[in-house]
């Protein structure tokens, strides 16, 4: 996206009103070739291009973050939330993790970290209890104690919310241990467990009656028609044939993981039957991407009006059901059946 502002320009010598272009550009970076966009100021008087420092700078960490994100490894800003969730210094980080003071400042300025240091970042994120452990490591290093206690403090309390989660998401990796390689049974995706709680909040924001059972038929549909689409699933779950439809493997464990974005309360129906309502803890900003959006807005815009037993009919027509049996493991290879979502 391309848009203008005012900007003292080093051609004419005054501020004026300056064109700000982003285009996709290519860059080598450890001999590896990474895309990424790269912002140009232009001067549509002199017909100059230009980069002001402080976008130069922007320019490279973009640059340095594509490649981090092909390499898998956490960027610039996660690092960032990873030190911040602690309230930590970039200095105090640092120390906690035993190295030099200016080692997570550098990560998050300039340096691409290698690989055993994003794992020992990756491990303290994920985990409060190793950065307890870390911290108390490396007590002599912290030279003021007031502070100390302080971040033992929070990195203790981070602990009792944080565990609960963290034990959660292992046992959906148990789950998920044989379906690691790319197959037809996660849709040639690796388990995104991110991307599942974006798209679970994503339905529970377009969805004022969203259930448990619906709910887990819009995921199969979004990720079947992304199939579809792209080769590949939204989010690499893994579905099985139960006997009120396909439900991804560890589907309670994900709920539970989900409480961090979304409510589950139970309701009573007239008949007396007991529904588990989603709703959306609150409206943040998801990270999907256009793509992604445009099928999950198709599945909510078809099946979005359906109740809990209209979406189980219907999905009980599809072949992919059909030529099913019960607890089976359901193949992506079926999407190329689904129709009626108006996808392009
Ligand atoms: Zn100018």
């Amino acid at each position: 996206m391309n848009n203008s502002l005012e900007f003292l320009c080093p051609f004419c010598n005054e501020s004026h009103e300056i064109q700000v272009l982003n285009k996709p550009t290519q860059a080598l970076i450890n001999g590896m070739a990474v895309q990424y966009e790269e912002t140009t100021y232009y001067c549509e008087k002199e017909q100059e291009f230009f980069v002001p420092k402080a976008i130069l700078k922007n320019n490279l960490l973009a640059a340095r973050d594509a490649y981090r994100m092909q390499n898998g490894l956490l960027t610039s800003q996660e690092i960032k939330d990873a030190r911040n969730q602690y309230g930590l210094t970039q200095k105090e980080f640092a120390l906690l993790l035993g190295w030099g003071e200016v080692t997570i400042q550098r990560y998050e300025t300039k340096l691409i970290q290698d690989e055993t240091f994003d794992q020992k970042i990756k491990n303290v994120k994920d985990n409060p209890k190793l950065a307890l452990e870390e911290l108390e490591k490396h007590k002599d290093k912290f030279e003021n104690i007031i502070r100390y206690n302080e971040i033992k403090k929070i990195i203790s309390s981070l602990i009792k919310t944080k565990s609960i989660s963290y034990l959660n998401k292992q046992i959906i990796e148990s789950y998920y241990i044989d379906f690691r390689e790319k197959s037809e049974l996660n849709g040639f995706k690796e388990l995104d467990l991110e991307k599942v709680i974006d798209m679970i909040s994503f339905f529970a924001m377009k969805s004022s009656r969203l259930y448990k059972v619906k709910l887990m038929k819009l995921l199969w549909y979004s990720d079947m028609l992304f199939f579809k689409k792209n080769k590949q699933s939204m989010s690499g779950l893994v579905y099985e044939h139960l006997p009120f439809g396909a439900v991804p493997l560890a589907h309670e464990e994900i709920l539970k993981y989900a409480s961090k974005c979304i409510d589950i309360t139970s309701e009573e129906f007239d008949n007396g039957a007991i529904g588990y309502k989603i709703t959306p803890k609150e409206y943040g900003n998801l990270k999907l991407e256009s793509g992604e959006i445009e099928i999950l807005t198709k599945v909510i815009e078809k099946l979005g009006k359906f109740g809990s037993k209209e979406i189980s009919d219907y999905m009980h027509d599809e072949e992919a059901y059909k030529q099913t049996d019960d607890n089976d493991i359901i193949p992506y290879v079926f999407a190329e059946k689904i129709d009626g979502f108006n996808i392009s």
